[in-house]
C-alpha cells in the first residue's frame, strides 16, 4: 500500500496541506475529493516527486518514496501536455522510454492500448490532427503505458463524452482488477460513487472526512425512507401520524405513488411499515442514502459553519 503520513506544505506562508495522513491500500481506488484550493494537486505532486513536502514522508509499498520509484508511477495531471508535432507513437516512444521502457516493449504496449479502443489507425497521426477527447484518449494510453503499480489521474474523465466516460471507467475497473493502485482526484462525485473503494475529501490542507464511499454516505444519512406502494394518498398520510414528515411524492400510476418519508425522534423503520400494513398496499421501501455529491457539500458547510462558530 502508500502510506502518506504527516505531511506539510507551506507555499511562502500559506499553509497548503497541514499534517495529512492518507492509505491507499494496494489493488482499490482512492478518491481525492476536495473543494479548490483544497491541497489535491499540492499532495499529487509531492506524491509524483515534483516538489518536496516540508515535513512527513511517504512509503511507496513499503519503502520510502525514492526518485527510482517514479518509473512505477503513472501520472495523468489535469494540465494535458503533449507535443502537438511529434506522432502518437513517436510520443509513446519518447515517454515509455523516459519511464524506463524499451522500444519493443512500447510498441507491444501501444498496439494493445490503440487495439482496445479501436484508434491502431490514429497512431501515425500528429497530436494536433487529434480532437481534444482524441488527445485526452491518447494521453491515458501513454500513462498507462509502462503498467505503473500506482497510478494519479487528476480528472480523467473530464472533456470525454458520455461513450468514452464509460470507456474509461470500466478500463480502471480492469487495471484495479489486475492490481494497478490507483488515486482518483475529481470534482465528479457520480464517478466516486461508481468506482472509488474509498475516498478522503481535504478542506484547507486537512482531510476532514474518509472512508467507503457506503460509509462516507451512511455518516451522513438523515434518516429518510422510499416508500412505495398503491392505494390512497390520504389513508397514507394519516397512517404516518406525527411521527414520521412527508417530505416528497413521486406518482407513478393510477394511485401508485413513491413518497420520501423522513422519521422524527425516535421512531424507527419497522414501526413505519406497522403504521402503513393494512392502510395502503406496500410494493417496496428502501432507505435513502445522500449522494456523495451531498455528502461533499454538507461535510464542506459544517467544517465552515464550525470555523466560523
Ligand atoms: P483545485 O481543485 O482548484 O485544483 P487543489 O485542491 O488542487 O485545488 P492546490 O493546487 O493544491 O489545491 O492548492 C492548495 C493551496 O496552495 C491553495 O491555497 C493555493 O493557492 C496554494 N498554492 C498552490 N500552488 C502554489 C504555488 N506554486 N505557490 C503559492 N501557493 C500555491
Amino acid at each position: 500500500m502508500i502510506e502518506i503520513q504527516q505531511l506539510t506544505k507551506s507555499y511562502n506562508r500559506k499553509v497548503a496541506l497541514d499534517q495529512v495522513s492518507i492509505t491507499i491500500p494496494t489493488g482499490k481506488i482512492v478518491g481525492l475529493l476536495g473543494p479548490n484550493g483544497a491541497g489535491k494537486t499540492t499532495l499529487i505532486r509531492i506524491i509524483n516527486q515534483i516538489i518536496t513536502p516540508d515535513s512527513g514522508h511517504i512509503r511507496f509499498f513499503g519503502d520510502l518514496l525514492k526518485p527510482k520509484h517514479l518509473n512505477e508511477v503513472g501520472y495523468l495531471p489535469e494540465e494535458r501536455g503533449l507535443y502537438r508535432t511529434m506522432t502518437v507513437e513517436a510520443h509513446a516512444l519518447f515517454l515509455g522510454q523516459l519511464k524506463g521502457m524499451n522500444k519493443q516493449e512500447v510498441r507491444v504496449q501501444l498496439d494493445y492500448w490503440m487495439n482496445k479502443f479501436d484508434i491502431l489507425s490514429w497512431k501515425t497521426k500528429r497530436i494536433e490532427e487529434l480532437s481534444k477527447g482524441m488527445a485526452q484518449k491518447v494521453q491515458f494510453i501513454f500513462t498507462v503505458l509502462h503498467e505503473p503499480k500506482l497510478l494519479i489521474l487528476d480528472e480523467p474523465l473530464s472533456g470525454f463524452d458520455p461513450i468514452n466516460v464509460e470507456i474509461i471507467k470500466k478500463e480502471l475497473l480492469a487495471l484495479k482488477e489486475k492490481g494497478t493502485t490507483i488515486i482518483l482526484s475529481t470534482h465528479n462525485m457520480k464517478s466516486v460513487e461508481e468506482i472509488c473503494d474509498f475516498a478522503y475529501l481535504i478542506a484547507e490542507g486537512k482531510v476532514v472526512a474518509s472512508g467507503t464511499v457506503a460509509e462516507l454516505q451512511e455518516a451522513k444519512k438523515e434518516g429518510v425512507y422510499a416508500i412505495k406502494f398503491s392505494g390512497n394518498m390520504i389513508a397514507f398520510v394519516n397512517a404516518l401520524w406525527t411521527n414520521y414528515e412527508l417530505i416528497d411524492k413521486e406518482i407513478i400510476g393510477d394511485n401508485r405513488f413513491i413518497t420520501y418519508v423522513k422519521m422524527r425522534g425516535e421512531a424507527g423503520f419497522e414501526e413505519l411499515l406497522t403504521a402503513l400494513i393494512g392502510q395502503v398496499k406496500l410494493e417496496a421501501a428502501w432507505e435513502v442514502l445522500p449522494s456523495m455529491h451531498d455528502v461533499f457539500v454538507q461535510t464542506i458547510q459544517e467544517r465552515k459553519e464550525a470555523t466560523n462558530a
